[in-house]
């Protein structure tokens, strides 16, 4: 699971019992809809969907009479009646009842044997497995729908998609279609209107992020912390162009590995890429001068923004971009180095990650997949250097066969958000390849050229999926180290408006973040609006403040502070202007 996601509240089996209900999902919208052509049906974190092509968009009364239709589906009790046929065999079938989609599902398959489930007058093309009867399905919510593309190809079938979650008693499924409402109230798109931080615009094309005003300062606020940390712990920084001649690209393998992700073109009858990864520009800047054993490690940063081509039917808001900018990282060193340096890295890691207000994560190793570069053995040194550091740390991990990178194994760190959800963050990725591709060296100290080992990491990753799961794990509650506007103050009527100015000078002196809500409305209204702007302080002036030459606080969660000296509240929130880590008095 990653991402998205409430965490499920099923031990084991859960694939199951959500696949046993998609079938029976699937089975009412063709008893209801006759001319249903039914697409695919997987589980996803939630729960699962099925696409269907019903002839007409799906309304909200739409779901109710498929869940009565689907418990009668379970109250019939099928079997769920398993069957190999051949290829001929399953073509044949579906083509006589019009179902197009699986057709060219079944002619894709490589096996012989097609895999088929049967209950009572339904039949569906699924690997499985699936409980043994409808009957064992019980507690089920379809929760929504929405259109979607078949294949995510905004070019293709227009379909309609139906979510639904099923649990194993009435008690869990209500817990759990809460934390969904719960999460949805989350949702960073929702709170990137809201709150004014950012938008997508239909004129610029699909997945490439407008910021406003705040989510501009919001962004650079993490920009400015990330660099001084980076600046702090021996890297460098470095800066690299958008565009590239397809040489590069050729030479580094993206080209062959990775074109389909990737924007091309042609200026001056020349063929240009834009890059979707820093990499290449970094080793252009090693290999620019000679470099020596002493200048090990080097290490190179940059927040690259990078453009992939990524399919408009997966784009989710912030999510999943096009455009994105990471904390990216390239390390040069030698082989001896490798451990030392990883463990470093996955220290640095964590102390970022406290700083941001996230203390649980998980960490998996991922190891060579089929289509790679590189040596076996250089396999084996990297995913033998990743485990070391990790064990070195006393770090638990799970292994993920065969999904490393094509050029290398890597380390993915996972965080948990407020409603135990994970999310993919940081990456650190060995690279025995790509220096063999570009001739990275360095004199060692027998004065001979040896051949360079690079690390690639990101300890955020992307700066707009990190926004997005900011958002989302504060339900746009930001601390106070990275909220826009940290202070409101509220004048009583125009008569306080010179001393909320007063009040407003003095703090933005002190590097506060401040403004005054001037507006001719009552005090109460002003209140709900900075309340509804989840800014974290309110300070109420009038009379008596004015006179006592303080303030009257209100916070947002805690509410009514109560009146303090306005010296007393610019230290409170100074101190709070630090991130997480340095408020514990933590250092690095
Ligand atoms: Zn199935
Ligand atoms: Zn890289």
């Amino acid at each position: 699971m990653s991402g998205g996601a409430p965490a499920s509240p099923f031990a084991e089996d859960q694939d199951t019992y959500w696949h046993t209900t998609t079938h029976i999902l699937a089975q009412a919208v063709c008893r209801l809809f006759p001319n249903a052509r039914y697409a695919i049906g997987p589980t996803i974190e939630e729960g699962f969907y099925y696409d269907f092509d019903v002839g007409r968009n799906f309304l909200p009364e739409d779901l109710e009479k498929i869940e009565a239709e689907m418990k009668k589906v379970i109250e019939e009790n099928h079997t769920l009646e398993h069957m190999l046929w051949s290829k001929e065999e399953a073509v044949g079938f579906f083509e006589k009842k019009g179902q197009t989609f699986k057709v060219e599902l079944i002619r894709e398959l490589l096996a012989d044997k097609v895999s088929i489930y049967r209950q009572g007058e339904f039949t569906d093309l699924c690997r499985g497995p699936h409980l043994k009867r409808t009957g064992l399905v019980r507690h089920f919510k379809l929760l929504t729908f929405s259109g979607c593309y078949w294949r995510a190809n905004d070019k293709g079938q227009k379909l309609q998609r139906i979510y639904g979650t099923a649990c194993l008693s009435a008690e869990e499924l209500e817990t759990y279609v809460k934390r969904i409402e719960e999460a949805k109230r989350r949702d960073h798109r929702r709170l990137g209107t809201e709150l004014d931080l950012f938008s997508f615009e239909e004129l610029a094309g699909p997945g490439v992020v407008f910021y406003h005003p705040k989510g501009a300062l919001v962004r650079s606020l993490i920009e400015d912390y990330v660099k001084q940390q980076h600046l702090a712990r021996g890297y460098e920084l470095v800066a690299t162009p958008h565009i590239f001649r397809t040489e590069i690209w050729k030479q580094s393998g993206h080209l062959e590995y990775y074109k389909e992700f990737m924007f091309l073109f042609e200026a001056e009858e020349q063929a240009f890429g834009i890059k979707p990864m820093n990499c290449p520009g970094h080793m252009l800047i090693y290999r620019a001068r000679l470099r020596s054993y002493r200048d090990l490690p080097l290490r190179f940063f940059e927040l690259g923004t990078v453009y992939r081509n990524e399919k408009s039917g997966v784009l989710h808001g912030l999510l999943r971009v096009r455009g994105f900018t990471q904390d990216d990282a390239h390390i040069f060193l030698q082989e001896d180095q490798l451990v030392e340096e990883i463990r470093q890295i996955l220290n640095f890691e964590f102390d970022m990650l406290r700083a941001f207000g996230f203390t649980e994560y998980e960490v998996e190793l991922s190891t060579r997949p089929e289509k790679h570069i590189g040596t076996p053995q250089s396999w084996e040194h990297a995913e033998a250097a990743l485990r070391d550091a990790m064990k070195s740390r006393n770090l638990s991990f799970a292994v993920h066969e065969g999904e490393g990178a094509f050029y290398g194994p890597k380390i993915d760190i996972k965080i948990k958000d407020a409603l135990g959800r994970r999310w993919q963050c940081g990456t650190i990725q060995c690279d025995f390849a790509l220096p063999e591709r570009f001739d990275l060296t360095y004199a060692g100290a027998d004065g001979k050229a040896h051949r360079t080992i690079m690390v690639h990491r990101a300890l955020l990753g992307s700066f707009e999926r990190f926004l997005g799961m900011l958002l989302e794990h504060y339900a746009g509650a930001l601390p106070v180290w990275l909220a826009p506007v940290q202070v409101m103050a509220i004048p009583i009527g125009d008569k306080f408006l010179g001393y909320a100015q007063q009040v407003v000078e003095m703090l933005r002196a002190r590097g506060v973040r401040v403004r005054v809500d001037g507006r001719k409305e009552k005090m109460q209204a002003k209140i709900r609006d900075a309340q509804l702007q989840q800014i974290p302080y309110m300070v109420v002036v009038g009379e008596r403040e004015a006179q006592a030459q303080g303030v009257a606080v209100r916070h947002r969660r805690e509410g009514d502070l109560g009146s303090m000296s306005l010296e007393a509240f610019t230290a409170r929130v100074v101190r709070e202007s630090l991130p997480a880590r340095q408020q514990e008095g933590k250092q690095p």
